[in-house]
C-alpha cells in the first residue's frame, strides 16, 4: 500500500498545500530545506506575507482560476524564472543566485467535489536553465573573441534594417578588416594571430557606443552596426577606430608590435536598403580603402562623404 505522506515528504519536488484564504496549510520536507523555513513555522500563515512576489496581479490571477474553475495554471521559468525566491542550491550560484523553477498550480477538492484550496508544485530546472542559456550563448558568440558571430550579426542587422524602414530613422554599419593580417600569422604564429583578433575585439567594444553592435564577420573581418547614424558620423567613428587601433601596442610573450585597419562605411538608404545591398555598400567601400593603401577610412558615396586618410585627424569624436 501506498503511503502517501512517505512520497510527499522524500520526493525531489516542493510541495505547497494553500487554502482558499491563501493560507499554507502544508508545507513538504523539500520545501523546509530549500527555503530555510520549517513547516511549523510557516503552516498556518498566509503565504504573501512571507512571499510577496506571489500576490502580484500575475499570479493572483492565475491562482484564483484555480481556485475558480478548478483549471490548472503552469507557471513556466521562460516567463518567471521562479515563483518562490530560493537560493540556488547548486555550484552555478555565481550565474544565478535564485533557483529557477517551472512551477504548476492544481485544485483540491472534498469529497464532494468542492473546491477547498490548492498545491503548488516546485520543480527545479536551475541546471537545465544554465544549459541552456550557455546553448544560446553559443549560437550568438563568436568563440575566439567573445563578440557576436555572423549568424547573429545578420539577424541583428535584418532587424536594425526593417526598424529604421518603418521608423524612417537612420543607421549604418562599418565594415572593418585587418590589414596584412597574414603576416601576423605567417611571421609570428596562428596564436599570436588569435590574440591579436582577441585585442582588436576589445578595442573595438571600448570604442563604440554601448547602443552600437559588433560582431565578428568572418576570418579577421569585423562589422560594427550604428542605429540612428548617419554616414557622416560613422565616419567620425570609424575614424576613431582606426586611428586608436594604429597606435596600439600589441603585446604577446617578447613581441612588440602595431596593426593598422581597412574600413568601409555604408548608410541604409536608398540603394542601399537590403541587408545584401548595405553590407556590398560598405564592402566596396573597404575594398576601395584597401586599394587607395589601407590603413583608411572609406564612406560609400564618398563624394557627398568625409573622407579620411592616415594624415588626417578628427577631434570629433
Ligand atoms: P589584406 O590587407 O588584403 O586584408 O591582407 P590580409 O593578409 O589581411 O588578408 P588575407 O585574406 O590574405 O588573410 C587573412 C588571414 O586571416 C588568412 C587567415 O589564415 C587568417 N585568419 C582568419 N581567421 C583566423 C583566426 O581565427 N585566427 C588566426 N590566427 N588567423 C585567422
Ligand atoms: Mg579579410
Ligand atoms: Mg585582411
Amino acid at each position: 500500500m501506498l503511503d502517501n505522506a512517505q512520497i510527499i515528504e522524500t520526493i525531489d519536488l516542493g510541495l505547497i498545500v494553500l487554502d482558499r484564504g491563501m493560507v499554507v496549510r502544508g508545507w513538504n520536507r523539500w520545501m523546509e530545506i530549500h527555503s530555510g523555513v520549517s513547516a511549523q513555522e510557516i503552516i498556518g500563515t498566509v503565504i504573501t506575507d512571507r512571499y510577496p512576489n506571489l500576490g502580484e496581479p500575475k499570479y493572483r490571477r492565475m491562482l484564483k482560476s484555480v481556485l475558480t474553475f478548478g483549471s490548472y495554471a503552469y507557471f513556466s521559468q521562460k516567463l518567471h524564472q521562479y515563483l518562490i525566491p530560493l537560493e540556488n542550491p547548486h555550484s552555478t550560484v555565481e550565474q544565478m543566485p535564485y533557483m529557477q523553477q517551472s512551477c504548476s498550480a492544481a485544485p483540491l477538492r472534498d469529497q464532494q467535489g468542492m473546491i477547498t484550496g490548492l498545491f503548488i508544485s516546485v520543480h527545479d530546472v536551475t541546471e537545465y536553465t544554465i544549459y541552456e542559456n550557455k546553448l544560446l550563448e553559443m549560437t550568438k558568440i563568436d568563440s575566439l573573441t567573445r563578440l557576436y558571430n555572423r549568424s547573429y550579426l545578420d539577424k541583428r542587422l535584418t532587424e536594425e534594417l526593417e526598424r529604421t524602414h518603418r521608423f524612417g530613422n537612420v543607421f549604418s554599419v562599418i565594415m572593418i578588416d585587418v590589414d596584412y593580417f597574414k603576416r601576423i600569422n605567417d611571421t609570428r604564429g596562428h596564436l599570436c594571430g588569435d590574440y591579436t583578433l582577441r585585442q582588436l575585439a576589445l578595442i573595438l567594444l571600448q570604442v563604440v557606443r554601448s547602443v552600437d553592435f559588433v560582431g565578428r564577420y568572418g576570418g579577421e573581418e569585423f562589422c560594427c552596426v550604428l542605429p540612428e547614424t548617419s554616414a557622416a558620423n560613422a565616419c567620425i567613428l570609424a575614424e576613431c577606430l582606426r586611428k586608436k587601433i594604429a597606435d596600439e601596442q600589441f603585446v604577446y610573450g617578447q613581441e612588440r608590435f602595431s596593426i593598422t585597419i581597412s574600413l568601409g562605411v555604408a548608410e541604409y538608404g536608398d540603394g542601399a536598403d537590403t541587408l545584401e545591398r548595405l553590407v556590398g555598400l560598405a564592402d566596396a567601400a573597404l575594398y576601395q580603402a584597401k586599394r587607395e593603401g589601407r590603413n583608411r577610412v572609406v564612406c560609400a558615396e564618398s563624394s557627398a562623404l568625409p573622407l579620411f586618410a592616415d594624415d588626417q585627424e578628427s577631434s570629433v569624436w
